[in-house]
């Protein structure tokens, strides 16, 4: 061991975790090492879920005692599991300078999925969202958006989670930079195998960084769409006076899509305000440029005294005048709902009635 690596403490020591391949590498290169540790090294976090360089026994004894003390692997605290009666799981983290942050495990019959943060709070205040309600703190960096899928697989070891959603806390688009590296790290053949298929983006629709975004990585694109006119989408959603609906219909629509493959549009259908058949038929007039498919979801009025859900016939006929004009469009059911993990529930706290 060289007297270098006596010397750095913890807070000294490089976080592996979070870093793409790149990154990586040039990491081993700084130490002297081959470009080939790099991949080696992701396959042990990512793929076999070390925290520690003990067990890498492809790597020799000495480079192992080298690693301990210039780098590390870091990993989110699990605080608390909240077990809803539909099968979700919520997960309360627990990150290095005391914040909290919430992913959502959803068990379904051929995959399972994983709906993960990217902020601490968020800074877009729609007025439908608790998480827009409990303000930003801060961005979450590239590891720990990954580490939340590492987290939850150690836990829930019969689960594969092939199927990630970038639609917990946060909106993943104001923290561009940590979001694409995690993007990248994710769909790393070395890191932690999810196919670019599985792994959906979800925004308030900030058009430029959704433009840099299809620029930059291979991923699917969903947006929170909310309203068919800018005048009912302003009230519940600030950043479209920033992004009218032109702009943003315009960047759906050259949004680099591979063959066959639609953006998705989430629309929260809100009693009185954005559910009438005319409000339907706004919809698909506006959405007519857009390879789209609509996931209604009726809104979760849990906590909320402004807004209400319609009646499930409201939407179904809703979700008719849609179909009728051969509009993909599925009713997203609600689940995990008892333990606040439902869409637009989410905001970092222990609750001890779960
Ligand atoms: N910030 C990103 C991703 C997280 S929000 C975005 O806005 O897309 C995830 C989804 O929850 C969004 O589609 C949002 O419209 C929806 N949502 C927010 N509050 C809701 C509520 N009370 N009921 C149902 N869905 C809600
Ligand atoms: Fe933020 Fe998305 Fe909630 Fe809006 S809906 S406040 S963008 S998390």
């Amino acid at each position: 061991m060289t007297e270098t690596t006596h010397n750095l403490g913890i807070e000294n020591r490089v976080d592996l975790l979070g870093l793409t391949l790149e990154e990586t590498q040039t990491f081993f290169h700084s130490m002297g090492q081959e470009k080939y540790r790099a991949a080696q090294v992701m396959r042990w976090i990512y793929q076999g879920l070390s925290v520690s360089f003990d067990p890498m026994t492809n790597l020799s004894k000495e480079l192992r005692e080298k690693l301990t003390a210039t780098a590390r692997i870091g990993r989110l605290t699990t605080l608390q599991v909240f077990k809803s009666e539909d099968g979700v799981k919520k997960f309360l983290f627990g990150l290095d300078d005391g914040s909290r942050i919430e992913s959502v495990y959803i068990p379904t019959q051929d995959h399972d999925t994983l709906c993960i943060s990217t902020q601490v709070g968020c800074a877009m205040g729609c007025r439908i969202c608790r998480t827009g309600k409990m303000g930003f703190t801060r961005n979450l960096t590239a590891g720990e958006i990954v580490g939340q899928l590492l987290e939850v697989r150690r836990q829930i070891l019969d689960s594969a989670v092939r199927n990630v959603v970038l639609m917990g806390m946060g909106e993943p688009l104001a923290n561009l930079s940590n979001t694409v590296r995690a993007i990248k790290i994710m769909t790393n053949p070395n890191g932690p195998q999810i196919s670019w298929r599985h792994l959906t983006v979800s925004t308030s629709g900030l058009v430029p960084q959704m433009i840099e975004l299809g620029h930059s990585v291979r991923v699917k694109l969903a947006v929170s769409l909310n309203a068919a006119s800018d005048e009912v989408r302003s009230l519940i959603m600030p950043i479209n006076h920033k992004y009218p609906l032109d702009e943003l219909i315009a960047a759906m629509t050259n949004f680099p899509l591979p063959k066959r493959d639609r953006i998705t549009i989430e629309y929260v259908l809100i009693k009185g305000l954005n559910d009438s058949d005319s409000d339907a038929r706004m919809l698909v007039k506006l959405l007519n440029p857009v390879r789209a498919k609509v996931n209604l979801i009726p809104f979760n009025e849990e906590l909320s005294t402004e807004f209400k859900t319609p009646l499930p016939a409201r939407v179904a006929a809703f979700q008719d005048i849609l179909m009728s004009k051969s509009l993909i469009a599925i009713i997203r059911k609600s689940r995990g709902r008892d333990i606040l993990a439902a869409c637009g529930l989410l905001a970092s706290e222990n609750r001890s009635d779960c």
